[in-house]
């Protein structure tokens, strides 16, 4: 099984969830491991995150600390279960630390909530030398980025510095993308957005642009089976989820414009149930970037070395 320290020094990103609120087998909720040097960070916690953590041969105890992009539910919805595995296989004394924006705290606090008598049945049971009741849940850590800035350092330390920086997913606020640098490589995350310059901005030069995508063609054809479906709830869902996203064509000319190197989607919508949608899905995108582009699917994990070149496969 690969663990950590099979992995290159450098800096890594692995999916383990690349799907979004609509329901999909093959993919779990919004979530993206980044693996720099020994360090172990997650990026987003949806449903089943932790299942497909583990099934990628990284364990949920040694995840160092948990960042949120923003607090719809499809990000934070595999929190619990990642909180719970990061306590009881690791035998942890600290709750896991949760990043976030201000907001963070309530959710930090309603899961705890919401696992306080799970807790309370585990120790009793195992013992506090299994699960220390130091250790259950989670601790927030609400950052803010000052008025007059786009980004902010929200973590540094062993070399790892991340940056959160603004995006636009609103009525959603706040809402953030992430930089993370180390030993001289760097992966942007887009979080949820619409278009969004500061990200271009902030993903200048950058190894690898992890961004959202969504296929306005596709969905607009999900809307249209809707409507004549006469389910109008259903219809105006996808009406409204397109202008909050950014389509596979628009995503491209943001990463040809910041001069990253290699370009990655995640939070696929529509599913894809077949493979053949991959071209549909994508669109014109590769007339806008001349790097590779690359679908991901769960179980994938892209390796930066320290010492250059960029290797992909899968874990499963
Ligand atoms: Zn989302
Ligand atoms: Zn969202």
């Amino acid at each position: 099984m690969p663990t950590l320290a099979t992995i290159p020094d450098g800096l890594s990103a692995a999916f383990c969830g690349t799907g979004s609120p609509l329901p999909d087998r093959q993919r779990a909720g919004p979530c993206l491991a980044v693996i720099a040097g020994r360090h172990l960070f997650v990026f987003d916690a949806g449903e089943g995150s932790a299942e497909t953590l583990s099934l990628m041969g990284f364990s949920p105890a040694r995840v160092e600390a948990v960042f949120l992009t923003h607090f719809h539910s499809d990000h934070i919805d595999g929190l619990g279960n990642l909180a719970l595995q990061h306590w009881a296989q690791g035998a942890a004394t600290a709750p896991l630390p949760l990043y976030g924006g201000g907001g963070v705290e309530r959710v930090a606090s309603g899961f705890n909530e919401a696992y306080a008598l799970d807790s309370s049945y585990r120790i009793a049971h195992h013992g506090p030398s299994v699960v220390p009741p130091s250790g259950f849940g989670l601790t927030p850590h609400a950052f803010t980025i000052a008025d007059n800035q786009e980004s902010a350092i929200v973590f540094e330390d062993g070399g790892v510095r991340i940056t959160a920086f603004h995006v636009d997913h609103g009525p959603v606020h706040p809402a953030f993308g992430y930089r993370i640098d180390y030993s001289g490589r760097s992966i942007v995350i887009s979080g949820d957005t619409a278009p969004s310059e500061a990200l271009q901005r902030q993903a200048a030069n950058a190894d690898l642009l992890v961004h959202e995508g969504l296929s306005p063609e596709l969905v607009g054809i999900m809307e249209q089976t809707a409507r004549e479906q006469h389910r109008g709830n259903l219809a105006k869902i996808f009406h409204d989820i397109v202008n909050y996203h950014t389509s596979p064509e628009r995503a491209a000319a943001i990463a040809q414009a910041a001069h990253v190197h290699a370009l990655t989607f995640t939070h696929i919508i529509p599913q894809m149930p077949i493979g053949a949608l991959e071209g549909p899905f994508l669109g014109n995108a590769a007339q806008h970037f001349r790097g590779p582009i690359y679908i991901a699917h769960d179980g994938d994990i892209i390796m930066l070395p320290a010492a250059g070149g960029m290797t992909r496969r899968s874990l499963f």
